[in-house]
């Protein structure tokens, strides 16, 4: 069960008597003073908010995917990702990102649509015909400016 790799992330502070779960008819002990046993996880707070909105992400992919980019939510955690990524790693092509990210192509192009028509992004080309994918001027911050050159020796890689 994949929530069991959320528990390592629930860190209380210690408390001398040992705790019991707080889920309806659970007594098990707790371990490491958390409020809720392994069985339980997921009714912590902290685990409901993260589940919602990776659920949420998921939802969004899923819209974008069929309606394209008017069902993009510019504060979602999908967006957030696509300039996160492009203002560490510099410009990609939409192959890249599409792999990088683990997004299927079309809900890639209904963000990196929505991105540019908010002018958070702009567009160009290799020589191949690859879509390269560019932080706008104004959110480029520690990254280097990105050579033509570069695009190109990148479109060679991909
Ligand atoms: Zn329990």
């Amino acid at each position: 069960m994949r929530l069991r790799a959320f528990q390592g992330l629930l860190h209380q502070p210690r408390r001398l008597s040992p705790r019991h779960c707080e889920a309806p008819g659970c007594s098990q002990a707790t371990r490491e003073g958390k409020a809720y046993c392994s069985d339980h996880v997921e009714m912590h707070p902290y685990v409901q908010d993260l589940i919602a909105r990776l659920e949420q992400r998921e939802s969004e992919d899923d819209r974008v995917n069929r309606r394209g980019p008017r069902a993009v939510n510019l504060q979602g955690i999908t967006t957030q990702e696509i300039l996160q990524h492009l203002a560490f790693h510099g410009p990609r092509t939409e192959e890249r990102l599409c792999r990088e990210l683990n997004l299927e192509v079309k809900t890639l192009q209904g963000y990196v649509q929505a991105l540019r028509r908010k002018k958070l992004v702009t567009l160009g080309h290799t020589k191949r015909g690859s879509t390269v994918v560019k932080l706008a001027k104004g959110l480029v911050r520690a990254a280097e400016p990105i050579k033509a050159e570069e695009l190109d020796t990148e479109a060679e890689a991909v």
